[in-house]
């Protein structure tokens, strides 16, 4: 297949396919933690991240949920359908944990019921702030349908993955989530859904099984998102 650069991104590169409207992504191992100030790598973390966006995409696309998934074309390549990305970051929050609780005050484990979405507004410059309705408005990221239409498919796709993960010992904490405008206007959920992107404790030992053992340097990093593959890999 042939591919001419797009984009790089903190973990993917982004490549233009012959076909206008297809993009393919190329997951990396590189992690970055704390707004881009803590940098590393973590090993076979693109094959991991590649695997579990892709079945956890498949999954949402069986349950009526529109994404930009197409294929996966190699271990660490998905083919994806080419999006305009709405400056939004969707945050679904199942329990309380990251930056959440020092923002409130709010104790770590802390259900949500039902769970919160959150906007931020996805500006590097900007530290990427916590923004409300009348913001997105304002800078004129998304109509008033098309944001009514990201929380109600947040939380649609907040019901499903945490039955996905509950079925494989996984608390569902939180996720973030981002879409993106086809060519003629459709709003598809985009990006990626891995360990990076959510996180995930243990049922049982509470154990932490996702990006916060990097951040944290807790130790046993690799060896955390090879079980998310793994568990999610006996879904079947
Ligand atoms: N998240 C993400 N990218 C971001 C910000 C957050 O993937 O730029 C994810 C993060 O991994 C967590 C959830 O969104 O699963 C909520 O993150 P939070 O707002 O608590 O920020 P953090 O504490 O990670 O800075």
């Amino acid at each position: 297949m042939k591919k001419d650069f797009l984009y790089e991104g903190k973990a993917k590169i982004l490549y233009q396919t012959e076909q206008p409207d297809r993009v393919v992504a190329y997951f990396k191992d590189d992690a970055t933690g704390f707004d881009g100030t803590k940098r590393g790598k973590i090993v076979d973390k693109g094959v991991v991240n590649a695997s579990v966006s892709a079945a956890l995409f498949k999954t949402l696309e069986g349950h009526g949920i529109a994404t930009h998934f197409i294929e996966r074309i190699s271990d660490r390549e998905l083919l994806f359908e080419k999006l305009d990305i709405i400056l939004v970051e969707v945050i679904v929050r199942n329990v309380a944990a990251g930056s959440i609780c020092k923002r409130l005050g709010l104790e770590r484990g802390q259900k949500f019921e039902p769970p919160l979405v959150e906007f931020f507004y996805k500006n590097d410059e900007l530290h990427d702030p916590l923004i409300r309705d009348d913001h997105v408005l304002l800078l004129g990221l998304a109509t008033k349908n098309e944001i009514e239409h990201l929380k109600k498919q947040a939380l649609k796709v907040n019901h499903v993955l945490c039955e996905v993960f509950d079925k494989v010992g996984i608390t569902l904490v939180d996720f973030k989530l981002e879409f993106g405008r086809t060519k003629d206007g459709t709003v598809l959920l985009g990006d990626e859904i891995c360990p990076d992107t959510c996180r995930l404790w243990d049922k049982e030992s509470g154990k932490v099984l996702d990006k916060d053992r990097f951040r944290f340097d807790m130790g046993e990093v690799e060896s955390a998102y090879q079980e998310v593959l793994q568990r999610i890999g006996v879904l079947g």
